[in-house]
């Protein structure tokens, strides 16, 4: 039976206690409510860490051993019984290396470590900061796109699409505040006007029929406080806004709480990752690779690994390029060994493919992963890293892609600026791309951006003058009175682009590794489509899925939407715990007890940006000038009220 004595060190957070949390202010779960099949599987949640060694000394463990175990027997949790939803048991102990570990918890991650925690596996997530949805998922303009606009027939119009649905499903299931408030694509001048026609035809074929043409006196009859100079829209229905935070949120607390291990300050610094027959390329500056026939070492802790013909190939042609290594991918059966510049090509048509006939690694080789908190060792390898794929596939060996972080800068506005807009407002995109938007979001203000700035540094997340300038000069025609509201924040977020336009989600079989790259600008709403997507990659390379995927006991989300009843407008939930009657942040109207649940969730927030995005306290117009002590000392006493 797993549980605190399971050879793990630190702040191990077990989520068996936690259910209380996360459901407690929503109707249709109550304080202390514990799901049938959480009781059923007992101390088996995963494990939440943020300090300490991950895994004993590589000399002590016997992978082969390890992996050849039966699921459940000598690991401690009986017989798994594959009829029962609710039994996710699967082998465990300090001993037993992962199946699969996730490099990663934005929405991307965190959503693939859902999916797999469908299926009786050892998972885990390992993040490098200290929160899930730290990167760029906690820094987007938070819509729920239909993907009427994306370039038909491409990977991430396919996902985006099911992603749409999925997400849609998944959000009022789970309480994640959406509104499908639709959006308006406004042309300004004859050349938009001319334009949209066409998009309306491609928005067809993407599937998306609902879309249809409207003239300057529609427009205006919907949008009363637009501009003057409208000269008609696209009227784009089924767009949505949604909350990004509650989302990853939402999918790592169903991962853990199905048994996902969730590694936090925890980062993949190099990989010595198995490979068919050869290293899987050399770190640069390390010299050659050794090419054993198992496992070879790859990537350097700068990351900096490299497929640029050093290596040397273990009787495999092609020493050192993308193309050849494990049977990288074949896009249209073109990525054979060569040089890198091929690989990349080959990669580039965007196939999710292998080389026919490529064998996988031994079952006994297993991806050791070199990691600031120690050690971790798994059967397979998800890379997720967001702005940092590229460098996480070079330590793979792989010199396919370059993610070029753009940064979007954006301003928001005031709660009282909420009534000026109703849909949210898109430009008719350009060559150089969505354009500036003006959208209303789930906690009632209103957003105005992005600007699209490629930069080379990916922590440059800082707002500057010139681009805020920019986005109120064109803010002043889209909604000239919006700028005569109060600014409450701004903040920026930085998409990973990459050379090419369509995601960069390769898998390779033989190396028993799957990259989720380029996630560019439409990853939260594709994340459950990218997630479903790369579990079939996986199984494609060898994973065992053990059956197909079951239902995770649900899971309620604390709303954080204006528009759905917050627990300070509920006498019921006061009436039961006047915790949800006292409020701490009074501009955002947080209650002492939803502090409280979000403290002692299954992940819980150990910094106040992490308290924010779980409750919106310290968001609101203040900015925590007023609230920001209490909340600074609830985070610190970890939610218990004084005197407790
Ligand atoms: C301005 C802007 C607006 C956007 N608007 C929308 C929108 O309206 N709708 C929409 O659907 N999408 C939107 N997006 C896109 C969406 O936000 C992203 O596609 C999505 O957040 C990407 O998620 P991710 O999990 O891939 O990356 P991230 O959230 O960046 O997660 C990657 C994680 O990997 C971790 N990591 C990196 N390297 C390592 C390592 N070596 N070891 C361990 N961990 C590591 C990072 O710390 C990070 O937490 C927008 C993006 C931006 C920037």
């Amino acid at each position: 039976m797993r549980g605190v004595d399971d050879g793990v060190t630190g702040d191990a957070v077990r989520g068996a206690h936690a259910v209380r949390g996360a459901e407690a202010h929503r109707g249709d779960a109550h304080p202390g409510s514990v799901h049938p099949g959480e009781a059923r599987r007992g101390g088996v949640p995963g494990r939440v860490t943020r300090t300490g060694p991950l895994a004993p000394s590589a000399d002590s463990y016997d992978a082969r051993e390890s992996y050849d175990a039966p699921r459940g027997g000598p690991y401690g949790h009986g017989s798994y019984d594959p009829h029962d939803p609710y039994d996710l048991h699967v082998p465990y102990g300090p001993h037993v290396p992962y199946d699969v570990i996730v490099v990663g918890a934005g929405v991307v991650g965190t959503a693939i470590a859902r999916e797999l925690a469908r299926h009786p596996l050892r998972i885990a997530v390992v993040e490098a900061s200290d929160d899930v949805g730290e990167g760029t998922s906690k820094a987007n303009t938070a819509i729920l796109h239909t993907g009427f606009d994306a370039v038909p027939g491409s990977l991430e119009a396919r996902l985006v699409q099911d992603g749409y649905r999925r997400l849609t499903a998944y959000a009022a299931a789970c309480g994640i505040p959406v509104e499908p408030v639709g959006a308006l694509l406004v042309a300004w001048d004859e050349d938009q006007l001319a334009a949209l026609p066409g998009l309306l035809e491609k928005a067809k074929r993407n599937g998306y029929e609902e879309a249809a043409l409207l003239d300057a006196a529609e427009v205006r009859a919907r949008e009363p406080h637009l501009g003057p100079g409208a000269l008609g829209a696209l009227d784009v229905p089924g767009e949505s806004i949604i909350c990004p935070w509650t989302t990853p949120l939402a999918y790592v607390t169903q991962a853990v709480r199905a048994g996902v291990d969730l590694h936090l300050n925890c980062r993949v610094e190099a990989v010595e990752a198995v490979g068919q027959g050869r290293s899987a390329g050399s770190a640069v500056g390390a010299g050659s690779a050794e090419s054993a026939g198992g496992t070879g070492r790859a990537g350097s802790a700068g990351g900096a690994g490299s497929a640029g013909g050093t290596g040397r190939a273990g009787g495999t042609g092609g020493a050192g390029s993308a193309g050849s290594e494990g049977g990288a991918v074949s896009a249209g059966g073109t990525g054979s060994a060569g040089s890198a510049a091929s690989a990349g090509s080959a990669a580039s048509a965007g196939s999710a493919g292998d080389t026919p006939g490529a064998a996988p690694p031994p079952a006994g080789d297993l991806h050791t992963l070199t990691t600031t908190r120690g050690p971790l060792r798994t059967r397979y390898l998800v890379n997720a890293a967001g702005l940092h794929a590229d460098t996480v596939d070079r330590m793979l060996g792989h010199e396919t892609f370059t993610v070029t972080p753009r940064r979007g800068q954006l301003i928001v506005f005031d709660k009282l600026a909420r009534d000026l807009v109703r849909h949210i407002l898109l430009p008719v995109p350009t060559a150089l791309g969505k354009g500036v938007l003006v959208a209303p979001t789930v906690y009632g203000n209103v957003l105005l951006g992005p600007t699209a700035e490629d930069l080379d540094d990916k922590q440059a997340t800082e707002s500057t003058a010139e681009g805020l300038h920019r986005l109120r000069e064109q803010g002043a025609r889209i909604l000239p009175a919006l700028l005569d509201e109060e600014v409450t924040t701004v903040y920026a977020g930085l998409r990973a682009a990459t050379e090419d336009d369509d995601y960069r989600i390769h898998a390779r079989r033989g190396q028993r590794y799957v990259t989720v790259g380029g996630i560019r600008s439409t990853g939260l709403t594709a994340s459950l489509a990218i997630a479903a997507h790369v579990t079939e990659l996986l199984a494609d390379c060898g994973l065992d899925l053990g059956g197909p995927p079951r239902d995770l006991p649900p899971v309620a989300m604390p709303n954080l939407g204006e528009r759905f009843p917050r627990p300070y407008q509920r006498a019921d939930l006061i009436a039961a715990d006047p915790e949800y009657g006292t409020v701490v942040c009074h501009c955002e109207r947080v209650t002492r007890g939803e502090i409280r649940d979000a403290l002692t969730g299954t992940v819980p927030p150990v910094s106040v940006d992490g308290l924010r995005r779980r409750t919106r306290a310290r968001g609101g117009r203040c900015q925590g000038f007023y609230c920001g002590p209490e909340v600074r000392r609830l985070l610190e006493d970890r939610g218990r009220p004084e005197g407790r």
